[in-house]
């Protein structure tokens, strides 16, 4: 016999028999420990204080008998070996008690028999207990989530699949909650303090959530949580605010304090989904929507969310291979100086030329390339591009014409602009002067340390940055002068207005007063008309852009009215260029008042 420690449990009337049993063992293996029960109360009290690696049981006792005891191991529910070990035993009990469960059935006495049958049966329930060990550690890696502990997406699923039958009637709230911008502490922190956020979210979320619901993290900074009997869409609102709210106390990880929003979508069983998954990716498709609305906030699933959302994913994944696939291309609007009708530098502009759906414009797929994150790709692409053709017109003697290229929000935020934008100016050795980068002036306002940071790393570089899009945010006048920026770009919607609209050439003139204040250059962009034109010249704007001069042209477009425009023609006007008539569709909902008042 192996020399492991073994523990005998013996049932068995006779004092003697045991001691006999257990030194004959003994002799074998050293290492024995036993206990002798003859009773049912005794054998119960065993088996629930001790644990045994075998029993080895007498069959008729006065008080007991083989077959009862078998019945008690049963109903403990412990898995040890039972072996009966007796004088008296009947072919038929024999039998009755191996469909009982024994494992053998020996003479006593016969140790050449018992002691191989021990050692087999006791290393065959040690391979039992192995397996099961693994299979529960499986069972936890399919279910569980390693980094919290918490239920995975699989068995949220299983589990709120069960209580949703069991309660058809009543009804239930899923809500699908993603961290606001977690990438980003990912990216600034690492991922030890990201995970170690993720794990305190959990706990946070726990707390929030009672007894009979349960909170699963369905990915990296997603989580998942039922809510059973929810009177309605009122209390399942009321939940929603408890979580978020829970998320107003900050998180302080590493000596740091996280401030953390997030956006939750919330779907109501049985209304929004026929089973979980179905109910859960309604709750993504909400979620996103309160994403896209800004984070730190919750909407309610509608079922018009689900198509746009379809058809979205079905553009994404398209648009993440479109870069790779020479899908993308550039298209270069022209802008001029006022005064002397140069063509002073172009602004370029993605186009997505889809295999499907013809040639897209960015309004079609560069908010979907924001939310997807596939912006940093598209842009860094855009920026190599953009810098070469540059290059490209400068070394064919049109040197200074300045490239502008925009740089969505997302893509600022990203950790490695300044190292994207200084292996373009290196990869393609274009003046750096030449190269505007315009972000928006919404960009500006989020995060201004960190912005000035990131803007005067630029500067560093010499590179020129350009407000876009300007006068339809909020900037204060204080705040702007802190901002290392060259150039404001007033944004379009002025320019259709200007002419009729008191209030916008009002906000336009003080733009102008305000950027001449700063020492910074003045683009007007959208100009379609000549009475447009009119009006910038007369505000002293530095130069201007807009289809009344030419619509975005493609690169052989731009060099012939490179080599036909010299300084001191006249500026283009009326008609050229009109191919492209598309209207900007954000009049009207420009907060132009707003900013009227913050700038006068
Ligand atoms: P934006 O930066 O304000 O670009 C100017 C947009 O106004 C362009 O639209 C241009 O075609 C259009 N436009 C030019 N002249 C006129 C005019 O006289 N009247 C009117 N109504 N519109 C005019 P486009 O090319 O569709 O670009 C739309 C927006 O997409 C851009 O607005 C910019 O925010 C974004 N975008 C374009 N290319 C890129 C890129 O490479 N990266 C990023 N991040 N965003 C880009
Ligand atoms: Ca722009
Ligand atoms: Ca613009």
């Amino acid at each position: 016999m192996t020399h492991q420690h073994i523990r005998l449990l013996i049932v068995e009337d006779s004092e003697d028999d045991a001691r006999l049993l257990y030194s004959e063992l003994s002799r074998t293996n050293g290492d024995i420990t036993y206990a002798r029960v003859d009773c049912a109360e005794d054998m119960r009290a065993a088996l629930l204080d001790s644990e045994w690696d075998i029993v080895i049981s007498d069959h008729s006792m006065p008080r007991f008998s083989s077959l009862e005891a078998l019945e008690l191991l049963k109903e403990c529910g412990k898995d040890i070996p039972f072996i009966i070990y007796s004088g008296d035993v009947s072919e038929h009990v024999e039998v009755a008690a191996m469909c009982s469960g024994a494992q053998d059935s020996i003479v006593k006495g016969n140790f050449a028999r018992l002691l191989p049958a021990m050692e087999r049966e006791i290393h065959g329930a040690a391979v039992r207990r192995a397996k099961e060990e693994a299979d529960a550690r499986v069972h936890k890696l399919a279910f569980y989530d390693n980094l919290t502990g918490l239920p995975n997406r699989n068995l949220f699923c299983d589990h709120v699949g069960r209580k949703l039958a069991q309660s058809e009637r009543q009804s239930s709230a899923i809500y699908l909650l993603d961290i606001d911008r977690f990438l980003r502490v990912n990216n600034c922190f690492g991922h030890k303090i990201g995970d170690a956020l993720i794990r305190q979210v959990a706990d946070r979320l726990q707390e929030c959530v009672p007894g009979e619901g349960m909170v699963a993290r369905c990915g990296s900074d997603e989580f998942a949580i039922y809510l059973g009997n929810v009177s309605g869409d009122r209390q399942a609102r009321d939940a929603a605010e408890h979580i978020r709210q829970a998320f107003f106390r900050p998180f302080i990880e590493s000596a740091l304090e996280f401030h953390i929003s997030v956006s939750i979508g919330i779907v109501a069983s049985p209304r929004d989904g026929d089973d979980v998954p179905e109910l859960l990716i309604n709750a993504e498709t909400a979620m996103f929507r309160a994403k896209s609305l800004g984070g730190n906030n919750y909407q309610f699933y509608a079922r018009e969310m689900g198509a746009v959302a379809g058809a979205q994913l079905v553009l994404e994944s398209a648009l993440r291979k479109a870069a790779a696939r020479d899908e993308l291309l550039l298209e270069y609007q022209p802008n001029f100086n006022v005064l002397t009708g140069e063509l002073t530098g172009v602004e370029a502009l993605v186009r997505w030329r889809h295999p499907q759906m013809g040639v897209l414009q960015p309004d079609d797929f560069i908010p979907l390339a924001n939310e997807s994150g596939l912006i940093t790709e598209i842009g860094t692409w855009v920026l190599q591009n953009a810098c070469r053709q540059a290059k490209a017109w400068h070394d064919a003697g049109h040197t200074g014409l300045t490239m502008a290229v925009n740089v969505s929000a997302v893509q600022f935020w990203q950790p490695g602009l300044v190292r994207t934008v200084a292996r373009s100016l290196a990869e393609t050795g274009i003046d750096p002067q030449c190269l505007e980068l315009e972000i928006t002036e919404s960009v500006l306002m989020r995060n201004v340390d960190t912005t000035i940071t990131t803007l005067q790393a630029l500067k560093g570089m010499r590179v020129k940055i350009s407000v876009d899009d300007f006068g339809t945010g909020y900037s204060s006048l204080s705040y702007l002068r802190r901002f290392p920026i060259d150039i404001l770009k007033i944004d379009k919607s002025f320019s259709s207005d200007v002419i009729e609209d008191v209030e916008s050439a009002a906000i336009v003139q003080a733009i102008g007063a305000l950027a001449r204040g700063l020492g910074l250059a003045t683009v007007a962009e959208g100009v379609e008309t000549n009475a447009q034109l009119e009006f910038y010249r007369q505000q002293h704007c530095d130069r201007v852009q807009g289809f009344l001069f030419s619509a975005p042209r493609s690169v052989a477009d731009i060099t012939e009215m490179l080599a036909t425009r010299t300084a001191g023609q006249a500026l283009p006007q009326g008609g050229t260029g009109t191919r492209d008539h598309r209207m900007p569709g954000d009049v009207g909902q420009i907060p132009t008042k707003e900013f009227a008042r913050r700038a006068t």
